[in-house]
């Protein structure tokens, strides 16, 4: 297998939203990942020193930067084209957009990414904190170690925040529905909370400038248990989304998990 390169040289895309802008930043203090070039739609708010170019010249701004990596913080639809065009560029992607609806093979889910991932390395993940990573294993131990007791995912997030429930919740639901002793059914991944005793409940909060927190709450008759996360502000997310740009750069084709980032 061949490695990553010393520095990867990342494209972002979505390089003038919130995560995108983040991560410029962020990669500006390291020397493990080198931002060539942005790409956006929204190209208002000059970023310093770094060229952004409208989204809709994706595979010229690929010619002419010749990247490693992508490093994608934008929209579901826009995420899919980029990825398919890194895909024939040879290019490997890591993509940070949420929002894919729950069913892969549908319009909107994330069989693009997977298609992409026979040709390149693709890893995809709804939170690249390496708290939330920690969260997952914790609510795997206590919904096996709590059988019976319900269990309540809550999220809430800034008011421009796009999706709901958040992808790092629908991580956690996956998370939970895998344990083995776990029988309850989810309800409310749809934004419906109202549920029958036994199910998930899924409550997803919108409010200000919240950065993201997701709590889960087990609990029977005669005690409670309360996971939380909370994410002190974008750079948890950028560092994390960087690490894994400099861990798949160079890698061999397919399909990776974050944890698999965090793991080494
Ligand atoms: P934002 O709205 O601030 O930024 C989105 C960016 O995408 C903007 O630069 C916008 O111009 C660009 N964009 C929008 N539509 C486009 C299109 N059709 N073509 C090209 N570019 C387009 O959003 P944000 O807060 O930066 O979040 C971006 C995504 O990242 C969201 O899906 C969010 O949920 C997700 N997110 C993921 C993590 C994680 O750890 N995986 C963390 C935070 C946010």
């Amino acid at each position: 297998m061949t490695r990553e390169p010393s520095s990867a040289r990342v494209l972002v895309s979505g390089a003038t939203g919130r995560m995108g802008r983040r991560v410029i930043e962020e990669a500006a203090a390291r020397d493990d990942a080198r931002v060539v070039a942005g790409v956006s739609r929204d190209l208002s708010g000059k970023i310093d020193d770094i060229p952004v170019e409208p989204a809709d010249e994706f595979e010229v701004v690929l010619r002419e930067y010749d990247p490693d990596v992508l490093v994608d913080f934008s929209v579901p639809e826009a995420s899919r084209e980029f990825v398919a065009d890194c895909a024939e560029a040879n290019v490997a992607c890591v993509v940070g957009t949420t929002g894919f609806t729950e069913d892969e093979f549908a319009e909107g889910g994330l069989a693009a990414l997977r298609e992409a991932s026979e040709r390149v390395p693709v890893l995809h993940a709804s939170n690249f904190s390496r708290g939330v990573q920690a969260l997952l294993r914790a609510v795997e131990g206590a919904v096996s170690d709590l059988p019976g007791y319900d269990v309540e995912v809550t999220e809430s997030h800034h008011r421009h925040k796009r999706d709901a429930p958040s992808g790092t919740a629908n991580a956690i639901l996956d998370r939970i529905e895998s344990v083995g002793e776990f029988d309850g059914r989810i309800h409310g991944r749809e934004g419906d909370a109202l549920r029958e005793p036994g199910e998930i409940g899924v409550h997803a909060r919108r409010a200000g400038g919240i950065r993201g927190e997701h709590e889960i709450l087990l609990a029977n008759e005669h005690e409670e248990l309360r996971l939380t996360h909370r994410a002190g502000n974008r750079s948890a997310f950028a560092d994390g989304a960087l690490d894994a740009a400099g861990w798949l750069a160079g890698r061999n084709p397919g399909w990776y998990d974050f944890s698999e980032v965090v793991a080494e």
